[in-house]
């Protein structure tokens, strides 16, 4: 075991939770997050395979709860080295079908969660002068996607935010950067038809799909001391799509 703690958001299943077994086989004590009692199941796998990990039920959108997510963890651990900003939602709308409700969830969750949790974690980062935050965005937060307005919009604003703080915090020893994935298997993308994969792997130079494994590797990178001097940057994981 190392000293160092990594929360990840939205980690009880898909990416996240591929991300959270990543930073406990390398050692990391792990704290996931998720609505409602979901990580039962990921935490249970990190403690049976000897690592330490602590699940917490956490809406990101709610900012009391996320300030009282960081105190637990602060109180478990003693520290926090890695926010990894992973929760989030898709909804595909046409433009006009959008609902006021629908927009406002999106941005609330993807955008305005990613800013709760990591104002709340910056202070014991910048205690410890030392910090990793890192942010998953989305290749239609570079690109844009019909249908996905909302998200696109979510996706970019979680870029800009990450660029801001990397240049607010690099004096204090805290990288902010961002991973964009690419289409990713998980239960956010299960729901595409058939037709529709088979148009994304065409345009897909690697010709498959995107492992949530392929997107933890890129992260746990992030947080390791090899990518000390990187920060401000988005790195598209997307088998060349971009
Ligand atoms: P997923 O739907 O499988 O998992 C997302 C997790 O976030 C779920 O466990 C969910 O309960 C949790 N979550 C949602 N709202 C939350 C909230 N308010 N508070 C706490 N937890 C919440 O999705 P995934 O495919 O694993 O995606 C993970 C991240 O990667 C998301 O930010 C997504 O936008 C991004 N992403 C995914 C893909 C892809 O192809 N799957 C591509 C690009 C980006």
């Amino acid at each position: 075991m190392r000293d160092e703690v990594a929360l990840i958001t939205g980690g009880a299943r898909g990416i996240g939770k591929a991300i959270a077994l990543r930073f406990a086989q390398e050692g990391y004590k792990v704290a996931v997050c998720d609505l409602a009692s979901k990580c039962d199941d990921v935490v249970q796998k990190i403690k049976d395979k000897g690592g330490q990990a602590l699940g917490l039920s956490c809406d990101i959108t709610d900012p009391l709860m996320v300030k009282e997510m960081i105190d637990q963890i602060i109180a478990a651990f003693g520290r926090l080295d890695v926010l990894v900003n992973n929760a989030g939602i898709a909804q595909d709308n046409l433009l006009p079908r959008i609902s006021d409700e629908e927009w406002l969830q999106t941005i609330n969750t993807n955008l305005t969660g990613t800013f709760y949790c990591t104002r709340a974690a910056i202070r014991p980062m910048l205690k410890q002068k030392k910090g990793r935050i890192i942010n998953i965005s989305s290749v239609v937060g570079l690109r844009g996607n019909a249908g996905q307005s909302h998200y696109a919009a979510s996706k970019a604003g979680i870029i800009g935010f990450t660029k801001a703080i990397a240049r607010e915090y690099g004096s204090r020893g805290i990288t902010a950067n961002a991973v964009a994935p690419g289409y990713i298997q998980t239960d956010m993308t299960a729901h595409l038809p058939k037709e529709y994969w088979k148009d994304i792997l065409n345009s897909i130079p690697l010709k498959r799909p995107g492992t949530p494994e392929d997107i933890a590797g890129v992260v746990a990178f992030l947080a390791s001391a090899d990518a000390a001097y990187i920060t401000g940057q988005v790195i598209a994981v997307d088998g060349g799509l971009m």
